[in-house]
């Protein structure tokens, strides 16, 4: 077995835009910001700016809270590989939806 990454690291915008999909944008703390020109929050934000400088390190800080946040699990795929993905935000929260439109 190889070297596994600890945290969640992104390999590219696909990967990362994949798990957006699959929690961030399904999630109570993504959120538009005004005046900044994004949306998003700030765990999301703190992987975009640390992870790929954090992903080696084994006791920095900075990686250890970034573990803590999004961690990682081993997943197989169907042709028997297994890698090293990550796993649910420790602070995803589903959004609520409201069950219908006000009516106007
Ligand atoms: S709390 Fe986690 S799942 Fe929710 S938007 Fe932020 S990074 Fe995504």
């Amino acid at each position: 077995m190889g070297t596994w990454l600890l945290m969640a690291y992104f390999a590219n915008g696909t990967e990362g835009l994949t798990y957006q999909e699959q929690y961030c944008f399904r999630c109570e703390h993504f959120e538009q910001r005004p005046g900044e020109g994004a949306e998003g929050c700030p765990i999301w934000d703190a992987h975009l700016l640390f992870a790929y400088e954090l992903c080696n390190e084994k006791e920095h800080p900075g990686k250890v809270i970034l573990d803590m946040l999004i961690p990682e699990r081993e997943h197989t795929f169907s042709n028997g590989i297994t890698y090293v993905v990550p796993a649910e935000c420790t602070l995803f929260k589903l959004k609520q939806e409201p069950l219908c439109e006000p009516s106007a």
